[in-house]
């Protein structure tokens, strides 16, 4: 018999072990009544606003790696410290130091004019006096592949897709490969340069820049984009049945290499201080600008939130953590070297979410958990309803926190109505006046609410190594 007795007792002890792994992740009744509070409490506040402001003001263009770098860094782990984090440290990020000194485009024949132009993030440098040729104009980056050595050779290569905008940002991806991939294709061809009609859905005399990525294989040649109306200007000319000649000089180009940093403050956890719910926004920005919606606007929403649940009267039970990430724009060091740092703790990252799209309202909820937390996230987005945020999908991406999803944290995708952002986005109209104090307060509130119910919850979102392997592959 006490054989039997054991063999039903270790069963027991199996079946509540297996129940405890898949119990359900909840929020206790009492953290939804908090919530709540903070919520309301949140769309009433002005910090978020406070942040940007001062960041735009007392800062302002902040290109990774440029005199700004370092002064923006200080900015922020001050601002965390006088915000009454309890924890404010920074970790090391090395990358390439990209320069921008000037540029100039200018139409030469049949009808001369000059053109609003920015060199795009990592090109090459042109010649003194820059390249003068002809242009060969494409409809879209496809059309571009499908060309030959014999239209490029020596020319000037112009890629003239113009991106519609769109509430969740999908025209973007449609768009930015222009930009990104453009140069090596035309020089793959034996083009001399690239210019681009700028990634952007407004019609300003203002270019958009943005990074470009050389294919270690072809030979590196100048990149530019010009303004829409400029584009427009171009393309009208062309119609006209003249070769147009286009002078592009660009001085800028990398200089070795910087070391720059994610800065991070937290509100430590009272029950699990090592147990961290994850927000932020990247710290860098474009130059021409003062970047206020790309991306203080992130920094400060997920600074603010973070603020008004150290204000409670008492801690939250997990961490709350605020990354302001380096260098995003170039291509996402401050992420991998996140992840990198952190890559044995991705069980202790409970969830993670950014905040990288302006400073439009949040209308959508996407939440890539375990099956077992999906509870939890109805009960969040019960709280989130009053704000107009509607249930997404089940995938979701991170942002600077997606190296780390691909790594298996659960994450979080809160989206902005991105309608306007990229009429602004990396210009010189990236400013303060941009941003609706009342929009910035709801994207706060709902950070607020979730981060802080995420940090209460009673069981985990099934962040592990190699978690959501699955969803990785449907991308
Ligand atoms: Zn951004």
């Amino acid at each position: 018999m006490p054989r039997l007795r054991f063999a039903l007792i270790a069963s027991l002890v199996a079946s509540t072990l297996a129940f405890a792994e898949t119990a359900p992740t909840h929020i206790a009744p009492v953290d939804v009544a908090t919530a709540i509070k903070l919520r309301d409490q949140a769309m009433n506040d002005g910090t978020a606003y406070a942040i940007v402001a001062g960041l735009s003001t007392e800062i302002g263009p902040r290109l990774a790696g440029g005199v700004n770098d370092q002064r923006a860094r200080d900015w922020v782990a001050a601002r965390f410290k006088a915000l009454g984090f309890d924890k404010v440290t920074s970790e090391p990020v090395k990358f390439p130091r990209w320069v921008r000194d000037s540029e100039h485009a200018e139409i030469l024949a049949p009808y001369p004019q000059k053109l609003a132009v920015l060199a795009l993030g990592g090109s090459v440098g042109t010649p003194k006096g820059g390249v003068s040729a002809d242009v060969v104009a494409f409809k879209t980056l496809d059309e571009l592949k499908a060309a030959s050595a014999a239209q490029l050779k020596d020319k000037i290569a112009y890629i003239g897709f113009h991106m519609a905008a769109s509430k969740d940002g999908h025209t973007y991806g449609e768009a930015v490969g222009a930009r990104v991939v453009g140069a090596s294709v035309a020089a793959s061809f034996g083009a001399k340069a690239i210019v681009i009609r700028s990634i952007g859905s407004d019609n300003e005399r203002l270019p958009h820049t943005g990074v470009m990525q050389y294919d270690t294989k072809i030979a590196r040649i100048p990149a530019a984009a010009i303004s829409n109306s400029d584009a427009d200007l171009l393309e009208h000319m062309l119609t006209l049945g003249k070769p147009v000649r286009l002078n592009l000089a660009l001085d800028c180009g990398t200089q070795g290499e910087y070391t720059g940093a994610n800065v991070i403050g937290e509100i430590t956890g009272s029950e699990h201080p090592e147990e961290v719910i994850v927000i932020g926004g990247h710290l860098d920005s474009w130059d021409p600008g003062t970047g206020a919606i790309d991306d203080g606007a992130g920094v400060a929403i997920t600074m603010a939130a973070a603020h008004l649940i150290g204000q409670l009267p008492q801690r939250p039970k997990r961490t709350i953590r605020v990354v302001a990430f380096a260098n995003e724009e170039a291509g996402m060091y401050g992420a991998n070297a996140y992840a990198e740092a952190h890559k044995n703790e991705v069980a202790k990252h409970l969830i993670g979410s950014e905040s990288d799209f302006g400073a439009g309202r949040i209308w959508r909820l996407s939440a890539q958990v375990k099956p077992e937390a999906l509870g939890a996230i109805d009960q969040i987005m019960q709280v989130l309803a009053p704000l107009d945020v509607q249930r997404g999908g089940d995938h979701a991406h991170g942002g600077d926190f997606g190296a780390m999803g691909a790594q298996g944290m659960a994450i979080l995708d809160l989206g902005q109505d991105g309608t306007d952002y990229f009429n602004w986005h990396h210009t010189a109209n990236d400013t303060m006046d941009k941003i609706d104090p009342k929009a910035l307060a709801q994207n706060v509130a709902v950070y607020a609410t979730y981060a802080y119910m995420a940090a209460q919850a009673i069981g985990d979102f099934g962040s592990k190594p190699g978690a959501f392997a699955s969803a990785k592959e449907q991308e």
